[in-house]
């Protein structure tokens, strides 16, 4: 692999991990606000961010490169609302997406095929990301401050069930 794009995939799955500890920062502050749904959906990113990464660690262990891990930074513990905290997650999102479209383009001008090809599910996941997130804001922007709503909102996403990330088998 290009030391480049071994660099490249390292500092994702940081992000990755970093993004499942951002997630589990915001699981535990909404269950100290009593919403035991939003913790739940945010448990679950927490558990598919580990995935992210560990799909990025198995893929650099077949092709022969070396995966190191490096310090992950710290994270916000606390929001000024539900919605503030939502809209730091879409903000997270974007940032990861850009991420690996730069990655993917890296890979490109080395021809590194491969990488694109596993790169391309995570461009499908960003996709699905963003959307679920935007689909939480628009909800909370329509329940307005309505505590009574919020409650019912909240128990309909402890439905939420995790799915082992594809790639992972
Ligand atoms: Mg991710």
């Amino acid at each position: 692999m290009d030391r480049k794009i071994e660099e490249a995939m390292n500092r994702q799955i940081n992000a990755e991990l970093w993004s499942a500890y951002l997630y589990l920062s915001m699981s535990l502050y909404a269950k100290s606000k009593g919403l035991d749904g939003v913790s739940h959906w945010m448990y679950l990113q927490w558990l598919e961010e580990q995935d992210h990464a560990r799909i990025l660690q198995e893929y650099m262990l077949r092709v022969d490169a070396k995966v190191t891990l490096m310090p992950i930074d710290g994270v916000p513990s606390s929001w000024e609302s539900v919605y503030a905290m939502f809209k730091d997650a879409l903000i997270h999102e974007q940032q990861v997406t850009h991420m690996i479209r730069r990655m993917v383009k890296m890979a490109y001008d080395v021809d590194d095929f491969s990488t694109v090809s596993r790169l391309q599910w995570f461009i499908d996941e960003q996709v699905e990301e963003e959307d679920s997130v935007r689909a939480i804001l628009s909800a909370l922007e329509m329940l307005g401050g309505d505590s009574a709503a919020m409650y019912e909102y909240d128990k309909s996403l402890l439905c939420r069930q995790y799915t082992k990330a594809e790639p992972l088998g």
